[in-house]
């Protein structure tokens, strides 16, 4: 496969993931709005066993989730930019802030959600799978991408 890299607004942190992705989607709900001071996060999930830090060193700052478990959210320690999370204190998967990596566009959103406090200027395209909250996941992800979180307990 070709090597997906990224890193945040300083450059010292850099990172690489070594296999596609499980699943990329973006979330509308108020805390990722205001975690991103902007109107939607995009996530993208990998088994953290394919994510590498290249350069540059990581902190981790607690954050809230609608669920109330919580989110470690690790940031450039010096530009602070969120580089990815880790939800329900499991660290087997990795969620990567989809806009840090060097060309986003590779992953698009497979999914919206939370649209229920989606801002009413953001237009989203017709094409893509759209939630007032979550989607079930046995319907929505594939198969391959099912089997990859099953496989690690996720
Ligand atoms: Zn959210
Ligand atoms: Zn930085």
């Amino acid at each position: 496969m070709s090597l997906y890299r990224g890193g945040c607004s300083c450059g010292d942190l850099r990172y690489h993931i070594s296999k596609e992705p499980i699943f990329t989607q973006a979330c509308h709900c108020r805390l990722c709005q205001r975690q991103t001071a902007s109107a939607f996060i995009i996530r993208t999930m990998i088994e953290s066993s394919h994510f590498h830090v290249d350069t540059g060193e990581l902190i981790c700052v607690h954050g809230p989730t609608g669920s109330g478990r919580g989110q470690k959210v690790y940031r450039c320690a010096i530009c602070k930019v969120q580089i990815f999370s880790i939800f329900n204190n499991s660290d087997v998967m990795t969620f990567l802030k989809t806009a840090t990596f060097d060309e986003p566009e590779h992953f698009p959103p497979q999914a919206h959600i939370f649209t229920k406090s989606k801002l009413s200027w953001v237009n989203l395209d017709g094409a893509t799978p759209r939630f007032e909250k979550y989607y079930n996941k046995e319907e929505l992800l594939s198969k391959d991408s099912l089997a990859r979180r099953k496989a690690i307990g996720w």
